[in-house]
Order: C-alpha cells, then sequence, then structure tokens
C-alpha cells in the first residue's frame, strides 16, 4: 500500500518517516517498532552463516571453516533459543553447512 505525505502529497516509500520533498515527519501505519533489537539477526548466527558458506564454496582449510560455521552457529541458536530471537533457520542451515564442510573438508585431507 503506498504512502502519501500528509502535508505536500508525494509519494512516500513505505519504510520512510520523513518526506523527501518537503521534509515533513509522517506518521507510520504500522504500529511502533518497540521491539527493534529482536529483530536484528544475531551476529552469531550471521558469522556463522557466512562462514558455512564460505566453506561450502571457497575456502574449506581441512574442515576447519566448516568447523567453526558449526560452533558459531550452535551458539546462535542457543542465543535464540533462550531470547526468542528470529534468524532460527539461518542459525540450523548454518549448521547443516558446517557440518557439511566439516565432513568434507576432513574428507578431502584424508583422500
Ligand atoms: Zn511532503
Amino acid at each position: 500500500m503506498a504512502k502519501f505525505c500528509t502535508n505536500c502529497g508525494s509519494k512516500l516509500n513505505e519504510d520512510e518517516d520523513v518526506c523527501l520533498n518537503c521534509g515533513k515527519k509522517v506518521k507510520k501505519n504500522k504500529s511502533d517498532n518497540t521491539n527493534v533489537s529482536t529483530e536484528q539477526n544475531n551476529p552469531y548466527v550471521l558469522t556463522g552463516f557466512i562462514l558455512g558458506l564460505i566453506s561450502m564454496f571457497c575456502i574449506n582449510l581441512f574442515g576447519v571453516v566448516g568447523l567453526l560455521a558449526l560452533i558459531f552457529s550452535s551458539i546462535g541458536l542457543s542465543k535464540i533459543n533462550k531470547t526468542n530471537q528470529p534468524g532460527r533457520w539461518m542459525a540450523i542451515t548454518g549448521i547443516v553447512l558446517g557440518v557439511i564442510g566439516l565432513v568434507v573438508g576432513i574428507y578431502l585431507t584424508l583422500s
């Protein structure tokens, strides 16, 4: 749904709360984001997820990157479970990627 400035009537983007045309503050239609902090992704999860991707597609270092991805994602997931933060799927994906990266790394090292 498009929003319009209450002052000058110019069209606004959904996530803007200040009119770019006249500079007037616009009231948000959505309920206020009082829980902004919970919307941020857990840094452990993000790190684990990225490491998991790196271990899949770039560098594996004998499975070490996969192991790190597994560790970071596990820490992130335990924190998510305590605080009910979003990003559980990302943590689980990071763990899965980490396990695969670890197994592939060990396999490549031993073969
Ligand atoms: Zn305006």
